[in-house]
């Protein structure tokens, strides 16, 4: 008889508190929470009670929390302006995971030889190897002559989109190399380097957790020894580490600093790859989210404090601007954010002069925050191609953004044959010259036809044989220098024509 009542006792108890469970499995318990708040100064300060910040933009703020981070935000009288559940995308399977990474960064090695070389800088906490890709036309030795800039993603753990980002530009100038000249001209002139995730064992977790408890995880995986996990990598850089309310020094906080400045063995192999590569002048570090480009310093709201030189300032502020226009980002001091301390770019021109900026890619807001669906990923990558090509074109002189003693000269070049209204005949080689003026070196010439690349010549023969079918055609060219200023000739119009067989006059015939 007992054992009969017991399980009825439970049946009935299961049925009481269904709704309850129903309720909580539905009812999410973690929110995205966007307040209005103008003030940077306030904004630095509510980081610094210990919310947790997902984006900012100029005029507000998000934070991430349950209901009581809610009421607690409505309790200080703060203007809430959304609230949204947080979510991971149903579609999400598009983003490479850190196997999947590795292995196109193998294939792309792989496929262009000669103009790449993979090797990995260092190991993670958990001993993932973190892979560098370079690419450059003499990808085994030192290029003394040429510039370098360096482009990672993947520093924190749930901006997945960062890593997509740095793929693309990797395959965008490899599969182009010998194809269109602007490609070509960068990498035979540029020395590129692309660390696609620098913080896998975070994403690694962040991909693995999602499904059962999305960890939202911004960190790396340092075991804290106190029930807690992480140090966020772009606050345990060290300059300025921990100098001035822009990090936290309690472990279980998403901006933990570390022990000790480059404290994590991921800060370290990325430390000493730049100091191990001192022709790198410039340098891009992708996050997400909020459409932004971001020049230092962050650990000050001063533009010009003594540890910046003014032309340096002119500089950041040309190039970020130049960069927004060209992708529909917006430019701005990092501190215009909140304070932020033993952050990279800070680092990397505070301690290298390297000119090192932060982009915040898509999307602009916190929907969808750091989790947009796969969807999205082609054309918010290919939306970079022409910003981030200008970069790299950049690396050679930095200083070219403002035009301050720079090579600021593009080449110009004519077309000199075939003539306009020359006879040409289908599927015979057309001879193409070509006059070109610059007050440097040009580098590559570009043939096109209506528009369209069709031969890249970098050598020091810069004609080419073209061959066509009938029909009727625009060739023009266009030529790169070393600065990689461009410009296009004056288009000339090719009616080519089936080919004919010539019969010669009769007289001319010899008696056997
Ligand atoms: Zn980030």
């Amino acid at each position: 008889m007992t054992k009969q009542i017991i399980p009825a006792i439970l049946l009935l108890l299961a049925l009481m508190l269904l709704p309850t469970l129903l309720a909580r499995a539905q009812a999410p318990d973690q929110f995205l929470i966007t307040l209005a708040m103008p003030d940077k100064r306030e904004r630095t300060a509510l980081l610094q009670e210990g919310f947790e910040v997902w984006g900012a933009t100029t005029d507000s703020i998000t934070v991430a929390g349950d209901r009581e981070t809610l009421r607690a935000l409505q309790k200080r009288g703060e203007q809430i302006t959304a609230v949204t559940p947080l979510a991971f995308p149903p579609d999400f399977d598009d983003y490479h995971d850190y196997a999947e990474m590795v292995s196109e960064l193998h294939g792309l090695a792989a496929t262009y030889p000669d103009i790449t070389h993979l090797q990995s800088i260092g190991q993670s906490h958990q001993g993932r190897e973190l892979w560098m890709l370079r690419i450059t036309d003499r990808p085994h030795e030192i290029e003394a002559d040429e510039k370098g800039i360096l482009i990672y993603g993947g520093t924190h753990a749930r901006e997945h989109l960062s890593i997509e980002q740095a793929l693309f530009l990797a395959n965008d100038l490899v599969q182009n190399y010998g194809v269109e000249g602007e490609a070509t001209n960068l990498i035979d002139n540029r020395d590129i380097w692309i660390l696609p995730n620098l913080n896998p064992d975070g994403s690694e977790y962040d991909i693995d957790q999602w499904h059962s408890q999305p960890p939202y995880w911004r960190k790396n995986r340092r075991d804290n020894q106190d029930g807690t996990w992480g140090v966020d990598l772009n606050r345990n850089f060290g300059y300025r580490w921990g100098c001035c309310g822009g990090s936290s020094s309690y472990t279980g906080s998403n901006t933990y600093r570390g022990p000790a400045p480059f404290s994590e063995p991921e800060s370290q192999a990325l430390r000493d790859f730049v100091i191990a590569h001192p022709r790198l002048t410039m340098s891009f570090s992708l996050h997400t989210y909020g459409e932004l480009i971001l020049y230092p310093y962050g650990y000050t709201y001063l533009d010009l404090p003594p540890d910046m030189e003014a032309d340096d300032l002119q500089i950041f502020r040309a190039m970020s601007s130049k960069i927004a226009s060209l992708n529909g980002y917006t430019a701005q001091q990092a501190s215009d954010l909140y304070v932020v301390d033993g952050e990279h770019t800070d680092w990397f021109y505070g301690e290298r002069r390297i000119y090192a900026v932060t982009w915040e890619l898509y999307p602009s807001s916190s929907n969808p925050g750091f989790y947009p669906p796969d969807d999205i990923i082609p054309a918010q990558t290919e939306r970079n191609r022409a910003a981030l090509r200008y970069g790299v074109s950049l690396a050679d002189d930095p200083a070219k953004s403002v035009g301050e003693g720079a090579d600021m000269t593009p080449p110009a070049i004519q077309i000199l044959t075939p003539d306009q209204g020359e006879q040409i005949f289908a599927d015979v080689p057309i001879h193409v010259t070509v006059i070109i003026t610059d007050n440097v070196d040009v580098t590559t010439v570009e043939y096109l036809i209506d528009d369209k690349p069709i031969a890249v010549r970098n050598g020091d023969d810069f004609s080419a044989a073209l061959t066509l079918t009938s029909g009727t055609y625009e060739l023009t060219a266009r030529a790169f220098d070393a600065a990689h200023w461009q410009s296009l000739s004056d288009p000339v119009q090719l009616d080519v024509i089936p080919a004919q067989t010539i019969y010669l006059p009769l007289w001319r015939r010899e008696t056997p």
